[in-house]
């Protein structure tokens, strides 16, 4: 395949990709003709590399309404309602469900997630369900497993031996809610015993991590601690984070440098957090999505997750990370043209520097992995969530899509709106 006259999110225009053999082989302007190699117009499309999901739950997502919805769209409520889906969940309907979202990713050029599976189930039903479908999805999403004890890993009774039980029957990652454990005590002594099994077992470690308004849920400096205590740096994971948004400044100042000492990577989750955190709050209401720019302006590598998608806690999502981006570009008031792109990077490379994937990129050698939006910059790609309009995967187109345009008829002059002219310049 050789795709003709693409730009590049680095600003590169008029590119040529050559891909053989699954991998990207060339990328400059004007390439030769290759005797027998598919040509494609990219007609000066946005290609990018694929979008990458650092923080899901395929085992809910698509659920909602079962067995009722959250009232009162609280993180708490929706863990209760989970609780109550749990005992009527079949295998099927997990796979299905799932299978159901993979297909909805691929289509939006989301190519791989890492998903927590929840562990507190003396069945494990979700984690066999999660492995098949994780085989299955194989040839085309790379989708990782965290072991997640969704109720407590203290809290709930069995969940230490449920969790060692997934992690024996290959789910990849070792997972935790600290804030959610019966006292802070128990929160810091989950830390401990799930960073000391990670390093037991050569594995990587992403928490759900101060989910809370509350300022005083500061269990991310113990993982920062045990992080470097047991040698992890690199491998471990703080997910939401929320807490931080609530903390004062001097005590933020000294974390995050923790933080990144520790080379702790941290994922936020704007459309859950905006939507869950301050519910406790009159006016005016905290945002509660952690520190995003500092975070970055520290070193700190940070992804963006969709988190959720129609489930117990979210009643919206279409699988799209450019919608993911673009909240989190709003909440956290990344508007500067760096911000922005930042956001961009947040579901791109970050979360894939952030789940190990290798082979990832828009460079020769990597694999033939990408998306061909309809913009011409990432900056535009988040601001008209981009039409995918070719999904590729090794060299595979995988979906499709016609570019998006209205037929206008107005005062009997009829005409074509590409939407990419609702654009300020070109
Ligand atoms: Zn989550």
């Amino acid at each position: 395949m050789l795709i003709r006259n693409v730009c590049l999110p680095d600003g590169r225009q008029g590119q040529d990709v050559l891909v053989q053999g699954g991998c990207i082989k060339a990328i400059a302007p004007q390439l030769p003709a290759v005797e027998g190699v598919q040509e494609l117009d990219g007609q000066g499309w946005l290609l990018s590399p694929p979008f990458v999901d650092a923080h899901f739950h395929l085992d809910a997502a698509l659920s909602y309404g079962q067995p009722r919805v959250n009232q009162s769209g609280t993180l708490l409520e929706g863990i209760a309602l989970w609780g109550e889906l749990k005992p009527l969940l079949t295998q099927e309907t997990l796979v299905e469900r799932a299978l159901s979202y993979c297909d909805w990713a691929v289509a939006k050029g989301l190519l791989a997630i890492r998903s927590h599976v929840d562990v507190c189930d003396e069945r494990l039903l979700a984690v066999e369900a999660l492995l098949h479908v994780r085989e299955r999805v194989k040839p085309y999403l790379d989708l990782q497993l965290v072991a997640f004890p969704q109720d407590g890993l203290l809290r709930a009774p069995g969940a230490l031996e449920n969790l060692k039980r997934a992690l024996d029957m290959g789910v990849e990652v070792v997972g935790g809610i600290p804030h959610f454990e019966r006292t802070y005590e128990q929160g810091t002594q989950s830390i401990k015993l799930l960073c000391e099994l990670a390093a037991e077992r050569g594995l990587a470690v992403d928490m759900h991590c101060d989910e809370s308004d509350d300022p005083a849920s500061r269990h991310v400096e113990t993982l920062a601690f045990e992080t470097q205590r047991l040698g992890l740096q690199g491998r471990v994971t703080g997910s939401h984070l929320t807490s931080l948004h609530s903390v004062d400044n001097y005590y933020a100042s000294k974390l995050i440098a923790l933080m990144a000492e520790a080379r702790l990577q941290v994922v936020a989750n704007p459309l859950i957090n905006i939507t869950l955190q301050g519910r406790h709050d009159s006016y005016p209401k905290r945002r509660g999505m952690t520190r995003v720019p500092e975070l970055l302006a520290a070193g700190v590598n940070v992804g963006f997750g969709h988190d959720c998608v129609l489930d117990p806690w979210y009643s919206q999502g279409s699988a799209d990370m450019l919608e993911v981006a673009s909240m989190g570009l709003h909440v956290a008031q990344m508007t500067s043209q760096a911000g922005m792109h930042a956001c961009f990077d947040a579901v791109t490379v970050n979360n894939a520097r952030l789940m190990g994937l290798a082979g990832y990129g828009l460079e020769v050698g990597a694999n033939a992995d990408f998306v061909l939006l309809q913009a011409r910059s990432p900056v535009e790609a988040l601001r008209l969530r981009a039409q995918r309009l070719l999904v590729v995967r090794r060299g595979q187109v995988l979906s499709r899509c016609e570019p998006s345009t209205a037929r206008l008829s107005l005062d009997g002059r009829p005409a074509t709106l590409d939407w990419t002219l609702a654009q300020t310049s070109k």
